[in-house]
């Protein structure tokens, strides 16, 4: 019999299928995977080398394909079987020491004039696609969440405080409130609150996960749900209710005929938080969407999207 996979690892898992096409984001999402689970070797010539450790197959095989394909770098991967029952393979990628590693450290911003550079990596949080992507690859690197069905618990260790500091800081940018301790030499930036593990996975791009997840808090607050409901003013609950029930009616007509992705980035946005929160408050829709877009700027995406779902359904009839 085989042991059940724990929620890290779905969410690893799916988080290493999630490939971003921009070049940008993956060199920003290198360079933390790197910092939370690389380090730094130096072999014949000094050229440097880098050892990478990560107990997840998946997440070794995106390193791999990413140092492979986009630097050409030779690689070897050595597994370490588990030696007691409920411990996990351990999988050591080593990137053979080459002139060439130098540039990608030196693209990584782990290697500055000459030193290893511990330092913020600022170039990578400049735009918001590299700022989640950097934290993906923190999560991907040394992240770990529990099982919705226990205590919400969520955090990213790694063995630099600066590091640590750097994570805090970006995810504050991101309107959650992480907290940082340390536990013998390891820094642990972590979340508590089910909302906001759940937003963090969504904003990194684990949406599957997100939905298991979702899908046993609800049973757990079906109970504080019902106390929300009766505590509501009836009459905005079934406005808010109605105008939602519309907008979900009009997503799925969209989906169906013409397909989300037909749609351009920021109404397809609009409508895949929609279809996930199909309950939710404007104003909670904008804050699931950390915020990019004003309660009024979501107003406007849903009447777009309505305009064309009326279009389409004109179409249909036609
Ligand atoms: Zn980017």
């Amino acid at each position: 019999m085989s042991v059940p996979m724990s929620y890290a690892n779905i969410v690893k898992n799916e988080l290493a299928r999630v490939i971003s096409s921009k070049s940008c984001c993956q060199t920003a999402e290198l360079a933390s995977l790197m910092r939370m689970g690389g380090t730094l070797v130096i072999g014949g010539n000094r050229n440097l080398g880098i050892n990478f450790t990560t107990e997840n197959a998946a997440v070794a095989r995106k390193v791999l394909v990413v140092m492979k394909q986009r630097f050409q770098l030779k690689t070897q991967v050595i597994v370490t079987r588990a030696r007691r029952l409920k411990k996990n393979n351990s999988y050591h990628i080593k990137v053979i020491p080459t002139p060439e590693v130098t540039e990608l450290l030196t693209q990584l911003g782990l290697l500055r004039q000459g030193g290893i550079y511990s330092g913020q990596d600022k170039a990578f949080f400049r735009k918001a696609c590299c700022r989640k992507a950097y934290l993906r690859g923190a999560f991907l690197g040394g992240g770990s969440v529990n099982r919705p069905e226990g205590d919400y618990h969520l955090e990213l260790v790694s063995s630099s405080e600066e590091y640590g500091k750097t994570l805090v800081g970006l995810m504050k940018y991101f309107n959650f409130s992480p907290r940082m301790t340390d536990r013998k030499g390891d820094y642990i930036v972590y979340l508590k609150d089910g909302d906001a593990i759940e937003s963090f996975l969504r904003l990194i791009g684990a949406c599957e996960a997100v939905q298991i997840f979702k899908g046993v808090r609800s049973v757990k607050g079906m109970r504080n749900k019902v106390n929300r409901l009766v505590n509501c003013e009836t009459a905005n609950l079934q406005k808010t209710v109605d105008a939602s029930f519309r907008q979900v009616e009009n997503i799925k007509l969209i989906a169906r005929v013409q397909g989300l992705d037909s749609l351009p980035y920021t109404l397809r946005e609009a409508a895949e938080v929609r279809l996930n929160y199909p309950e939710a408050t404007l104003q909670e829709l904008v804050e699931k969407l950390d915020r990019t877009v004003g309660k009024s700027g979501m107003n406007h995406r849903m009447r777009k999207l309505e305009q064309i779902a009326q279009t389409l359904a004109g179409g249909n009839q036609g």
